[in-house]
């Protein structure tokens, strides 16, 4: 998975390269996000969105993974329409490209609105077409809000991403028996997209090796 980190990174030419130097495909890209508060400021969010469909594209990603684009101290009533006015555009850029959108579950200390599923369902009800949108599930922010079987019991069906790490994106060093759960859960379900290991980037490299050893072990 490749991350759009700001409204200049726009070049898609060092990622295309690195994934062509490791032989790898990217499946997913994280979408640059802004969590809007008032109406003047969804052409930003719009554009976000819009570069990072772009990139993705250059990729050829199957995957865009979202945010829900409002900020959580917006009102009800605004956060429906906020959520509306960007989607509506976003929507048909990405459907033109054949990128399947990706909303991810937050952490309840998010500024962007999204944490549970009583509150991804309204975003998805209020994005035109949101029955085409997929969700991703992260489980730091899920271990967080202690709802990760919650999601996936709601969400197993649309699920086309998986971000794995401890809480706070911490590594995963031993096959604790919620690991195990989860992975258990995953396979009952017949999950077959990307499993990201999403880590902090304060994480060293032989504790990202170690996550992987760790998860491969899991999924035996
Ligand atoms: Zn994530």
């Amino acid at each position: 998975m490749k991350s759009v980190q700001t409204e200049h990174d726009t070049a898609a030419y060092q990622a295309k390269k690195l994934l062509a130097d490791l032989d790898l495909h990217c499946s997913a890209l994280h979408a640059a996000t802004f969590p809007v508060t008032d109406p003047i400021e969804t052409h930003r969010a719009i554009y976000y969105a819009k570069i990072s469909a772009d990139f993705a594209n250059e990729l050829e990603a199957e995957t865009m993974v979202i945010h829900s684009g409002v900020h959580r101290n917006t009102p009800p009533a605004q956060r429906k329409t906020l959520t509306a006015r960007i989607y509506g555009e976003v929507m048909p850029y990405t459907r033109k490209l054949g990128l399947i959108l990706a909303l991810e579950n937050l952490a309840s200390n998010s500024h962007a609105y999204g944490k549970d599923p009583a509150e991804l369902n309204e975003v998805l009800d209020a994005i035109p077409h949101g029955d085409e949108v997929g969700i991703t599930l992260d489980t730091s922010h899920a271990a967080a809000a202690n709802n990760v079987q919650q999601l996936v019991e709601t969400y197993h069906g649309r699920l086309r991403n998986v971000h794995i790490s401890n809480p706070k994106h911490r590594p995963i060093t031993e096959q604790t028996p919620e690991l195990n759960d989860f992975i258990a859960r995953l396979k009952r379900y017949g999950y077959r997209e990307p499993l990201t290991i999403e880590l902090s980037p304060k994480c060293a490299c032989n504790e990202i090796q170690r996550t992987r050893l760790t998860l491969e072990k899991a999924l035996g």
